[in-house]
């Protein structure tokens, strides 16, 4: 098999798929790499370290694609539907049901699609979103604290507070890959922080791990309007799957948090957690509304992608080898996983959640 490995050309996207060790490993398994010039680039990873590792550079974006199997970050953009063919095995993030005309596209050329995002081991855990989540959850705690600075808009509280002086209170809404990941931040910052989930059995397992250090909430309206109301940094990050987020903190709740608090909510991509929140984007982040700060990025780990790379990359590279090695027929008979990963064949959708959908839009 050859695996072609093109650069990214959505806008602000600087994670590249495959990182030189994972070239490596594929390449001690027989498979020829090939990697566009500049495609680690924005990721802080050259040509030389890919060459070093056993890759081959390739000028175009054409020639990478024309390789057997071809792994990607981002759903395939307009200028490279015609790159699509049937004997393609495509391997990134796909979400079909955000982007009908990608569906459509892949359909047509009857090219084989895995989405990450579908990748689905027992018991329902997403292993290819998972590093993401624990990025964007790690880094809204550190833009958090960027934001509460008085030159950035903030109330001008340090996260740790000082000896004899109150610390920042933080209060995360949601205990998830997001939310305890942001709170571990937090309280690694000294930070007081406050970690408000409805899962209680998730709460107990927070609270046996940090040992009063980060304080649990249950979610209710009481538990929430008073936490929020004392925050200095509220940090979103709820989900329900399949479905919109809630909204658990509402504008008259925004109205009552202090002057120059800031919210994160991580949330966004789903609708967001904050009433008052709408999607923003890394080249202008944040608006003030209600005399509080808000930041909405709705791809943050994109503001980290060197570490988002190599995160990512951790995760898929033992699927990229598996369908590298056995064909994607083959490696989805052997894991039930990678199966669900499985988006489009010779031009049907196979993923039933995301058929079901499809069948509305088409
Ligand atoms: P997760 O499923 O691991 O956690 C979500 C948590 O929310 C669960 O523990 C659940 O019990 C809790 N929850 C649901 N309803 C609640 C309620 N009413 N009150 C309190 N808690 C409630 O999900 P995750 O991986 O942590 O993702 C969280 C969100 O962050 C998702 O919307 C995800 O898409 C988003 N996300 C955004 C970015 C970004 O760049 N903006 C990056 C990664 C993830």
């Amino acid at each position: 098999t050859t695996v072609g490995v093109p650069k990214e050309i959505k806008t602000l996207e600087h994670r590249v798929a495959m990182t030189p060790d994972g070239v490596r490993e594929l390449e001690r398994h027989g498979i020829d790499v090939f990697v566009e010039t500049g495609a680690g680039e924005g990721a802080s990873i050259t040509d030389d370290d890919y060459r070093a590792a056993g890759a081959d550079i390739v000028p175009t974006a054409a020639e990478a694609w024309s390789k057997q199997m071809v792994v990607k970050v981002k759903e395939p953009q307009e200028s490279e539907y015609g790159y699509l063919r049937p004997d393609l095995t495509l391997f990134t993030y796909l979400h079909l049901a955000a982007y009908p005309e990608v569906a459509r596209a892949l359909i047509d050329a009857r090219t084989t699609g895995i989405a990450y995002e579908t990748v689905q081991v027992d018991g329902g855990g997403l292993p290819l979103l998972a590093p993401m989540s624990e990025v964007a959850g790690r880094l809204a705690t550190q833009i958090g604290a960027h934001y509460l600075e008085r030159h950035n808009g903030g109330r001008g509280v340090l996260m740790g507070g000082a000896p004899g002086v109150r610390p920042a209170k933080v209060v995360v809404l949601g205990a998830g890959n997001v939310g305890w990941n942001s709170a571990w931040i937090a309280a690694g910052m000294e930070a007081e922080v406050v970690l408000i989930d409805k899962n209680l059995d998730r709460l107990r397992w927070v609270d046996q791990i940090h040992k009063g250090r980060i304080m649990t909430l249950a979610s209710n309206r009481g538990a929430i309007e008073r936490s929020v109301a004392e925050a200095d940094l509220v940090i979103g990050a709820v989900l329900v799957a399949g479905g919109r987020a809630p909204v658990l903190v509402d504008e008259a709740m925004v109205s009552s948090m202090k002057p120059r608090a800031v919210i994160v909510d991580v949330a966004v991509d789903q609708g967001g957690c904050i009433e008052t929140i709408h999607e923003t984007s890394h080249d202008d982040p944040v608006y003030e509304f209600h005399g509080v700060v808000h930041y909405a990025v709705g791809n943050m780990p994109g503001a980290v992608p060197h570490t988002s790379t190599y995160a990512l990359t951790n995760a898929t590279l033992p699927y990229i080898l598996d369908v590298a090695v056995h064909g994607p027929e083959e490696a989805a008979r052997r894991d039930r996983a990678l199966a669900l990963g499985i988006n489009t064949v010779a031009g049907k959708v196979t993923n039933e959640p995301v058929a079901e959908f499809l069948n509305d839009t088409f």
